[in-house]
């Protein structure tokens, strides 16, 4: 089967070739994951995706990051029950009223018609409020911070590998706090723990900001959020940290007495990010040719290509290869103070296949780091190595003393890591643009075009649905400070009335 994709032909011109951005950007997406072996459609189950091991790996990678980030900032692991008592979600308002429509809904079980049906967790704000009921009597059981890996089940009608997918694997976040403060303080730091994830670790930029009420998690006071640009101008929610206030604690009577001796409802933060972030990375870096994966997530670094012709060379490049090999899993790229080590992930490519033909599914999976080694090589004490996307430091074939390439891999590799974020931030910005004219905002968003567009908006929801009628783009976010234009007062772009500042406006997935 690897052999299939990989193409024994070899060859681009190979039936199995990736489809161009340029001709087809959503079926180039589905190829990029495809032949990357990231994840296929499960087709036999409704909207879900099997994720293949090598999309797996990429997985593991982000909770490993992540979860470390969690426990530094003090939260704890949990885990509660994928169904949730139906009675449970009806309790808050807004919150049955968002998700009611994506619920799948339990009714049998035993070969028996269930008293009361349980839904499948869209999201467990419920269930939790229930059990931090339970858990918190006095001002000292707060803050209460739990964090659950989980899957969730949200049925949704237009599906997409990573991006929207009915099943899909998440982490989601949840606090207690004993003042809306503390509780705002908590949103923000998580939306920051997110953005700087993303940046560091994804080498995807993001955009920080907070959702308009009509984007707003259902049940939530204010919902933040990262966006992230992808390569066809749409922008993706790549993850959320919202403050829900006191609804969930009116609704499940979660009370602390405070240090008067008074009663009080708890204040609340949830927040997730899901496997909808592999899907970013993926659009982020990706190219004509396949997968890119900066090392910080990549499953495997360094593909070694053994190259010979006869017998007694392939004896003695195959020994080289394996001790380059392990002097090379010796090395750990893992950021300094993390709580994980990061051992360099090497495989020795030793099929029987054209050297060109594994050249080409390397780069399909993204490979950061291809080495090829031949008995000219080992004549010379060198190592001829090519990273899988050129950058100002490292274009081409490369040909470096063992020495010096075993000095410099962990380098090589953490600029390849800081290059594709700053290359992915240059075609963001290329194709971010400040808007003022309605005729300038139809000519952008036209067709199927998108781009990042700063622009004007009076704050009412009339016209922000007014925009999304006509021209299907939406107010992404409210940027923070920093993290878009100056807060400068203007006209809106739509009604021509008052603006406060200008928003993040785009179509999204
Ligand atoms: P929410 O609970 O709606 O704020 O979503 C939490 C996180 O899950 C966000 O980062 C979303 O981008 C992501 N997400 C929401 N729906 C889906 C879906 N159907 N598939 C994958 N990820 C999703």
């Amino acid at each position: 089967q690897g052999k299939k994709q990989g193409g024994s032909k070899g060859g681009k011109q190979h039936e199995l070739a990736i489809t161009t951005r340029a001709e087809d950007y959503p079926k180039w997406y589905q190829d990029v994951v495809r032949f990357g072996e990231l994840a296929e459609p499960a087709k036999v189950v409704k909207g879900c995706m099997v994720i293949r091991p090598h999309g797996y790996a990429i997985w593991e990678k982000i909770q490993r990051d992540l979860d470390a980030r969690f426990k530094n900032t003090g939260h704890r692991n949990a885990y509660f029950p994928l169904l949730v008592p139906q009675s449970f979600i009806m309790k808050e308002a807004e919150h049955i009223e968002g998700f009611a429509p994506e619920l799948a809904v339990v009714t049998h079980a035993g070969g028996q018609e269930l008293e009361e049906p349980y839904v499948i967790r869209p999201t467990s704000e419920t269930i939790i409020g229930h059990f931090f009921a339970k858990w918190i009597d006095s001002h000292r059981d707060l803050p209460l911070k739990i964090n659950q890996w989980a899957n969730v089940m949200r049925w949704e009608l237009r599906t997409r590998m990573f991006l929207r997918t009915t099943e899909f694997l998440w982490q989601e976040g949840h606090t207690a706090h004993a003042t809306h403060e503390e509780a705002i303080e908590e949103t923000l730091q998580m939306l920051h723990v997110y953005g700087d994830f993303a940046e560091e670790v994804l080498a995807v930029p993001v955009t920080r900001g907070i959702k308009t009420a009509s984007e707003r998690f259902a049940g939530a006071l204010e919902t933040y959020c990262i966006e992230a640009w992808m390569q066809d101008g749409k922008a993706l929610q790549a993850g959320t940290s919202h403050d829900l206030g006191q609804n969930f604690g009116k609704a499940f009577d979660v009370k602390f007495q405070n240090e008067a001796g008074d009663l009080e409802h708890v204040w609340q933060t949830s927040w997730g990010v899901s496997t909808r972030l592999i899907g970013g990375l993926v659009m982020t870096h990706s190219d004509d040719d396949g997968l890119v994966l900066p090392p910080r997530v990549a499953p495997i670094h360094a593909a070694i290509i053994p190259i010979f012709r006869k017998a007694h060379e392939k004896e003695r490049v195959m020994e080289a290869a394996e001790r380059l090999k392990e002097q090379l899993s010796a090395i750990d790229i893992a950021p300094e103070r993390a709580r994980y080590r990061d051992f360099l992930e090497v495989v020795i490519d030793d099929r029987d296949m054209r050297p060109g033909a594994k050249f080409y599914d390397w780069e399909r999976r993204g490979v950061p780091m291809r080495i090829e080694l031949g008995p000219k090589d080992l004549d010379k004490g060198q190592v001829c190595m090519k990273m899988r996307v050129d950058t100002p430091a490292c274009s081409g074939k490369q040909f470096l003393p063992e020495a010096e390439f075993l000095g410099s891999v962990r380098q090589r590799l953490l600029d390849y890591q800081d290059a594709l974020l700053a290359a992915a931030k240059a075609r963001r910005a290329a194709n971010t643009v400040t808007l003022d004219t309605w005729e300038e905002f139809e000519a952008t968003f036209a067709g199927d075009e998108s781009k990042f567009a700063w622009c004007h908006w009076d704050g009412t929801a009339e016209t922000e649905a007014a925009i999304k009628d006509k021209t299907k783009v939406t107010i992404r976010c409210v940027p923070l400070e920093g993290q878009g234009p100056a807060a400068e007062p203007g006209t809106c772009i739509f009604s021509g009335k008052p603006s406060k500042q200008r928003v993040l406006m785009a179509k999204a997935y």
